[in-house]
């Protein structure tokens, strides 16, 4: 798609990222390529030694992934991103991109479990530490968790299983205070409802497995940057984006690439070495998917909407939380960051643990899974499933408790959804 025009997100959705030249396929096609012919020794070289673009390996980069990181990067008005094989391997690349055995993250506790497992248990093995905050904290709580060793502050703009809406303006400040970089997990809302780029985030990370697939069929993440942090300003901080990197020929990230430098170093170096790529396959299906996110996002929301208004009115519900569901706390925060609600809600039944495992069970066209964030209506109940590697005290600081059901609305009609829980509230 042609760059210098202004276009909007619906058309980015649809057109981005793949710009076909005289008698190309319409259609972006897979490369299912390792490796990429050149006529001489001397132009490979000059990939080598980054002096060139180009795609030489599909380890570092591909053509189809390229289309998708290109898209993805113009959703969220970022300068670059780059695609890897799952949302863990997304928040992997963020972390090894800024910090080193001996640094330190400031992280929300309201966020996805194997964000918490990785950061609090596998980085914490590698000599990261990792201090999780409420991010109800008042903002002084929050800075005081801040060190001289802090080289990051990360949080999910609608967090995972919880459905809270992060505070950007509350930790924005806390970032621009400690000049570090802000990065948040924009999994849930996707760009269509969020763009946390204009609200103060400098690095968006997403799991591309959730309503960027959108049908529960391709692993993925991305790493998008906003290019606006000043890596040069901070030389003593982020010194690997700095200093000249040996393994380029003591080329500095910062002064050759400019805003680019932490993409292009997350590229060059993270997935060079530790080789968290897409393949070139997923990477096609996800973008071909992106092509409806608008739609799918406005439908999700709205059937999401209604199922939590019809929750939130039966009698044998204790409580329901949905971020545009009216009336609940979070309803004025939700319409200041979020478009909509996106399609995810959680609930208790009344009865706790036992009536909500009760109620699972009774339900017939919503399917228990893991997943969430895909076309077909879906449960699962985090106590016993996603969070039981969690101790109950780490459950109940990511926001679990033992009724509390969450609920994935699919893009099924909306009435049979509400019949289907209708009658499985009947069976409690
Ligand atoms: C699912 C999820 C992840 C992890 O993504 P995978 O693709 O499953 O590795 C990270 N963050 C959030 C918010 C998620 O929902």
């Amino acid at each position: 798609m042609e760059k210098d025009r202004n276009y909007k997100f619906e058309t980015i959705a649809v057109q981005g990222g793949w710009e076909p030249e005289n008698g190309d396929p319409r259609v972006a096609p897979i490369s299912m390529s390792t490796t990429f012919k050149y006529d001489t020794a001397d132009s490979l070289a000059d990939l080598f030694d980054l002096k060139a673009a180009g795609h030489f390996y599909t380890r570092l980069s591909n053509p189809t992934t390229e289309v998708l990181e290109k898209k993805f990067a113009d959703l969220e008005g970022g300068v670059g991103a780059v695609a890897t094989s799952s949302g863990q391997a997304a928040t992997t690349m963020l972390v090894l991109n800024l910090c080193s055995a001996g640094d330190h993250i400031v992280s929300s506790s309201t966020i996805y479990g194997g964000s918490t497992n990785l950061l609090g248990h596998s980085f914490k093995k590698l000599g990261i530490e990792v201090t999780f905050v409420d991010q109800e904290a008042p903002v002084e709580e929050i800075e005081k968790a801040i060190r001289p060793n802090t080289k990051l502050l990360l949080a999910e703009s609608l967090s995972n299983p919880g459905v809270k809406v992060l505070d950007f303006d509350k930790f924005a400040e806390v970032a621009r205070k400690a000049e570090i970089p802000f990065a948040v997990d924009n999994t849930f809302p996707t760009p269509y409802l969020c763009r946390p780029f204009d609200w103060g985030a400098n690095i968006v990370i997403h799991s591309l497995s959730k309503y960027a697939d959108g049908h529960a069929c391709s692993l993925g993440g991305i790493v998008v940057d906003k290019g606006d942090f000043d890596y040069a300003s901070h030389a003593d901080k982020f010194p690997d984006l700095y200093q000249p990197d040996e393994s380029y020929h003591g080329m500095s990230y910062v002064k050759t690439f400019g805003n680019l430098a932490f993409i292009t170093k997350a590229r060059t170096h993270v997935m060079r070495d530790f080789g968290m790529m897409i393949s070139p396959m997923n990477a096609w299906l996800t973008n071909m998917n992106l092509e409806t996110l608008p739609l799918r996002m406005d439908r999700h929301s709205s059937n999401a909407e209604a199922l939590a208004e019809f929750l939130s009115g039966h009698p044998k519900v204790a409580w329901t939380n949905y971020p545009y569901l009216k009336g609940s706390p979070q309803f004025s925060r939700a319409k200041r960051y979020l478009k909509a609600g996106s399609g995810v809600l959680t609930f208790g039944p009344r009865g706790g643990r036992q009536a909500a495992e009760k109620l699972m069970n009774s339900l017939k066209l919503a399917k228990i899974v893991t997943h969430v964030a895909d076309s077909r209506t879906c449960v699962l109940h985090p106590a016993s499933t996603t969070h039981r590697q969690l101790s109950d005290e780490e459950q109940i600081e990511t926001g679990i408790l033992p009724e509390l059901i969450r609920v994935s609305t699919g893009l099924e009609n909306i009435d049979d959804i509400i019949a289907d829980f209708d009658s499985a509230l009947s069976a409690i």
